[in-house]
């Protein structure tokens, strides 16, 4: 079954009750776009609100615990966010992994919690730029790919973001891209069988209305996950359109 392109706004730390109006006006462009699945990540304290406020686009959290409820102060678990209206969660982010030393295994933790209380998963990977430099980021993200994936396949997603893209207006070649999304197809495969084959793998980093077409045409490139330029009906809808 061919999958609608996905493409997810990961608003970060920005947004306050006031930025609501630019959710609405993408979820209202998303209405002419039915070609495409469109979600927003707002943070977390605007997840209830958001998912009053839209009918066509997805809501998700940045993040979750990996346990259920218990002694976390600030944290906020996966069942808590799927009651507040979230339909997904974004994992493994690398500015959780730098900012809040999450490891491999926490990631995993985290995408299982997820899906036990049937939320969607995106799951982050992506490689430094030293890694890149070194000429094996496909070795070493496929590697950190077989190290984060959950026992089951239900409901995940996987964003390639390299590092150095991400914020820095920088894209890796589409030649690059393409090269990495086959070694994280085969790594999917490798693990959940056929399965594999109809996991969604995104690409992220630096996407703007005037470099998602060229992205999104790349062989196993299924959606985008965009940071900064999804926090602006301006910036979003000429994504989305693109896809
Ligand atoms: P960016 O962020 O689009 O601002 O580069 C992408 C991300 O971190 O998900």
């Amino acid at each position: 079954m061919a999958q609608r392109c996905y493409v997810v706004g990961n608003w970060k730390m920005h947004g306050m009750r006031a930025d609501l109006s630019e959710a609405r006006a993408i979820d209202r462009a998303s209405l002419r776009l039915p070609k495409v699945e469109v979600a927003i990540a707002p943070p977390a304290t605007l997840i209830a609100t958001l998912r009053e406020t839209v009918t066509q686009i997805g809501v998700g959290a940045q993040n979750c615990h990996r346990s259920e409820k218990g002694a976390h102060t600030g944290d906020i678990s996966a069942p808590m966010l799927r009651e507040a209206g979230a339909d997904f969660v974004i994992v493994g982010h690398s500015e959780r992994r730098a900012d809040h030393g999450e490891t491999n295994d926490d990631v995993k933790a985290k995408a299982e919690a997820a899906q036990a209380v049937d939320l969607g998963v995106i799951l982050c990977v992506g490689e430094s730029e030293e890694q890149r430099d070194s000429g094996e980021a496909e070795e070493i993200v496929a590697r950190q790919l077989a190290d984060c994936l959950p026992a089951s396949a239900q409901r995940l997603s996987v964003a390639y973001e390299p590092i150095w893209a991400i914020g820095t207006g920088r894209v890796p070649s589409v030649q690059d891209v393409g090269t990495m999304h086959k070694w994280l197809r085969a790594v999917l495969m490798d693990r959940y069988g056929d399965e594999g084959k109809e996991i969604r793998i995104l690409y992220g980093g630096s996407v703007k209305g005037d470099n998602a077409a060229e992205l999104l045409s790349v062989p196993e490139v299924g959606g985008a996950l965009v940071g900064g330029a999804s926090l602006t009906a301006d910036g979003f809808v000429p994504i989305i359109a693109a896809a």
